[in-house]
């Protein structure tokens, strides 16, 4: 057996750690006694449209068809209702031979970056980044370099990013509106990255792609986040249904790899291959005829801005240092005592779980997951008021 996979099979992480411990601990004293801000998983229902086209393709379409194969890249029908609906909201031009439908943002991920990564490529990710990014670059072969971004907004630093890319730079990987952080990117920033990509690109004679891992796209409390292919055109989108429409389990997304991407024929011919290699290969077929539906709707996200407010205002009443979430539903908190993992484990002491930041790439923070019932928090935050006075004492 390979040993590289068992050990990434033994080894849960951090996360999921959380998750199990939560659970006996549910067992022990009751759902609602224990503060449980560890998993992404959204918490307001998928908009009552995705559950109509459910029943209407179940009641009204011939069940062979519907469960059947569909092309390797995604039915044709619903690539162009997903491409229209890019060229409609972005202003970009996109077909139907742009996209490329997959089981989630992480799907998305893997395959986009076997796609652009020969063996021993870099690819350069913002920290604090999603922990998954790790596996998934070490599965293409490539090596992670981290640029970290700058607190207390975690806004990029353009600076450290130009220092880190050389010629093997294959890749920069992004994520906004951001997980664990809740940031997101400014269309100031957007050009600035886009101007800065472009040149690089130019003086090392060969495309720096843009990754753009975009699960909370529709998950935005302010200014909307920049589309970045009308920002740099070596931008290919990673986007996921997970969030924006509550079906995380049913796994469905999308690769777009837009016309103005340098050889975006062969790129768009490396996903494919890269799918096929990989196993991933005509997305689940009944959650593609829901996306077609669907594909401009989202869940009612007024429920997590609520939620935001109430636990950001909360917190930083008690005297604990937040950033301010623009987007995503994660609030990034700072430990009182600079150590992210005794914050977690301080906390659990008063039923508080919180996923501590190092699985993050970063030291000193914890990551607390919002997308929760909005009692629950309330219920909550007399236990992060005790957990404040034991750090005051
Ligand atoms: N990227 C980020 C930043 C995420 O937070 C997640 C899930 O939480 C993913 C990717 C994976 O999303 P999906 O469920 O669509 O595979």
């Amino acid at each position: 057996m390979n040993a590289k996979m068992t050990a990434l099979g033994k080894k849960p992480s951090k996360i999921r750690e959380i998750f199990e411990y939560s659970r006996g601990r549910k067992a022990l004293l009751g759902e609602d006694n224990v503060f449980d801000f560890s998993l992404g998983n959204p918490s307001i229902p998928a908009p009552q449209s995705v559950n109509d086209a459910i029943k209407e393709l179940v009641a009204g379409r011939d069940s062979v068809s519907l469960h059947g194969y569909t092309s390797a890249q995604g039915d044709l029908g619903v690539r162009e209702a997903v491409a229209q609906s890019i060229e409609k909201r972005f202003g970009t031009p996109a077909s139907s031979d742009d996209i490329y439908m997959t089981c989630g943002a992480a799907a998305s991920l893997t395959v986009t970056l076997k796609a652009i990564c020969e063996p021993g490529d870099e690819v350069i990710v913002l920290s604090p980044y999603f922990p998954e990014y790790s596996v998934f670059i070490e599965n293409a072969g490539a090596v992670k370099i981290t640029v970290p971004t700058l607190p207390p907004d975690f806004t990029l630093d353009l600076g450290a990013l130009e220092a880190a890319i050389n010629g093997k730079t294959a890749a920069v990987l992004i994520n906004f509106p951001n997980n664990p952080t809740g940031a997101t990117l400014s269309a100031h920033e957007a050009e600035k990255l886009g101007a800065l990509l472009r040149e690089k690109s130019a003086r090392l004679s060969h495309p720096v792609y843009l990754i753009c891992d975009e699960p909370y796209r529709e998950l935005c409390y302010g200014e909307p986040s920049p589309f970045m292919p009308n920002y740099y055109e070596n931008t290919v989108i990673d986007y996921s249904f997970s969030k924006s429409l509550s079906v995380p389990g049913e796994r469905i997304g999308y690769i777009f790899v837009p016309s103005s991407a340098q050889n975006n024929r062969d790129i768009y011919a490396a996903v494919c291959g890269a799918g096929r290699s990989m196993g991933y290969v005509c997305a689940p077929s009944l959650m593609q005829y829901v996306i077609k539906n669907c594909v401009y709707d989202t869940s009612d996200i007024s429920a997590y801005d609520k939620n935001r407010t109430l636990f950001y205002n909360g917190l930083v009443e008690m005297g604990y240092t937040v950033t301010k979430p623009n987007g995503a539903f994660y609030l990034f908190v700072k430990s009182p005592s600079g150590d992210g993992n005794e914050f977690c484990e301080r906390a659990k002491k008063h039923e508080i779980l919180m996923v501590p930041s190092d699985s993050f790439g970063i030291e000193g923070y914890a990551r607390i997951a919002y997308c929760v019932k909005y009692e629950m928090i309330e219920k909550a935050l007399p236990a992060f008021a005790a957990l404040m006075e034991e750090y005051k004492k």
